[in-house]
């Protein structure tokens, strides 16, 4: 269910924005950039993103998802490292466990491809109303 709060959310966000931008008819395509700290899996979350766009303006988009490798940075001696699966988060050099993590939680949409205008809109109408 984890997976399913993210796309609601997802989802939310991508209707909020195309509403503002007003004049939106369809979203082709989000992609979203996924920490390999953020704890999601990846098939779960496009499976629940389905689910979550049907009836809405992203009904039939594509999620892509693009993975962020964890890094760590060490404060005591300014190592960085990749911390990888199942993460390590104690300093490889010095063995400090106040690592600061710089990347790898992130969960947020890098980019939104959608259609607009006017003209498409009118092709959405029945024939038996243009008269
Ligand atoms: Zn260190």
């Amino acid at each position: 269910m984890h997976e399913m709060s993210i796309a609601l959310a997802v989802v939310g966000q991508v209707e909020e924005a195309a509403a503002r931008a007003g004049g939106v008819t369809a979203v082709n395509s989000v992609r979203l950039k996924v920490g390999e700290l953020a704890g999601v899996v990846p098939d779960a979350l496009s499976f629940c993103f389905e689910l979550a766009c049907a009836g809405t303006v992203l009904e039939g988009a594509e999620l892509v998802t693009e993975s962020v490798p964890g890094r760590a940075h060490c404060a005591s001696c300014a190592d960085d490292w990749a911390v990888g699966m199942p993460p390590q988060l104690c300093c490889p050099v010095c063995g400090e466990a106040t690592a600061g993590l710089l990347s790898g939680r992130e969960l947020r949409i890098a980019d939104v491809h959608w259609e607009d205008g006017p003209a498409r809109e009118r092709t959405r109408e029945p024939i038996s109303e243009e008269r």
